[in-house]
């Protein structure tokens, strides 16, 4: 827990070590940055090193050298997730205890073939815990919540009432249980991120009130898409060129409705920043939960 106190606003990015930092993550890190600095709030950084099989050997670092190059400067160390297993285990413990949670077995293959959504086949039928994934029973299921700038997100019921994984087969943990009890420790008031992390914050807000614990605002920003497809690592978006820190900022702060003077393109960070956080507006970012780029702006990457 942070010291600070309980109305302070703690904001975060949480960038996964899968490859360097592209467009859409600088979204999602200006975003998270100047919403955090406009409230006179902490920005935390946590790397989310989750999945060992799917990291790249040096993206951590990366990020953090990317970051500083942007001036996106964060409040207090780095948290990594990989030194937080115990956490994680301590609360799936208590689950298991007081029979929150079950052993499956089921192979992905099976699941699909039932219709994608896992129907709750081993709820009741004790499977051994070795080799096994590890379920929530989802009793209290939460199919609606209100997100800051998208307005009233209601998911699918298939979606919401599915005992999702918490720990999977291969022993790793799940996302959705290690980001809520990251953002729970550390004292995390508001979760802004991009729209493609939408439909798990109702998982997300169920953990929440299953360890009764205060739910955070969550404001979800619109995706970069270019040609119909996401920028990500997966999709080969090319990383940030440090080089071009006043370019990309300018065209990240345009891309968040922000309206940048044209005079500031390619200023330096810090010029960048400090008008992005005088100048902060929530309510100009367009409610979208996709954005097409312009082959022009692309080009500028
Ligand atoms: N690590 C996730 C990602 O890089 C973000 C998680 C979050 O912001 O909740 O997509
Ligand atoms: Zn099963």
């Amino acid at each position: 827990m942070t010291a600070s106190t309980p109305d302070r606003y703690i904001g975060r990015f949480a960038p996964s070590p899968s490859g360097p930092l592209h467009f859409g993550s600088l979204v999602a890190a200006l975003g998270s940055y100047l919403q955090a600095k406009a409230h006179r709030g902490l920005w935390l950084l946590r790397i989310e090193d989750l999945d060992p099989p799917r990291e790249v050997a040096g993206a951590a670092d990366a990020i953090l050298r990317t970051l500083d190059d942007f001036g996106l400067h964060w409040d207090g160390s780095p948290v990594y997730q990989s030194h937080r297993y115990p956490y994680y285990q301590a609360v799936l413990d208590d689950w298991a205890r007081r029979g929150l949670t079950y052993c499956c077995h089921c192979s992905r293959k099976s699941i699909s073939e039932a219709g994608g959504f896992y129907p709750g086949h081993c709820r009741t039928r004790h499977r051994p815990p070795k080799g096994a994934a590890i379920r929530l029973k989802m009793d209290s299921p939460v199919y609606d919540f209100d997100d800051r700038l998208q307005g009233h997100i209601q998911v699918p019921a298939p979606l919401a009432e599915e005992d999702f994984t918490v720990r999977r087969r291969d022993g790793l943990y799940a996302y959705n249980l290690a980001v809520v009890i990251d953002d729970r420790d550390a004292g995390i008031t508001e979760v802004v991120r991009g729209a493609d992390l939408l439909e798990p914050t109702v998982r997300q807000i169920a953990l929440y009130r299953l360890l009764q614990a205060p739910e955070p605002g969550w404001v979800h920003l619109p995706l970069a898409v270019h040609a119909g497809h996401k920028l990500s690592k997966q999709n080969h978006a090319p990383g940030l060129d440090s080089r071009r820190a006043g370019a990309l900022l300018w065209l990240a702060l345009d891309f968040l409705g922000q309206r940048p003077p044209a005079e500031l393109r390619g200023a330096e960070p810090g010029v960048l920043l400090a008008w992005g956080q005088a100048h902060w507006s929530l309510s100009s970012i367009p409610a979208h939960a996709k954005i097409e780029l312009d082959r022009a702006d692309v080009s500028h990457f």
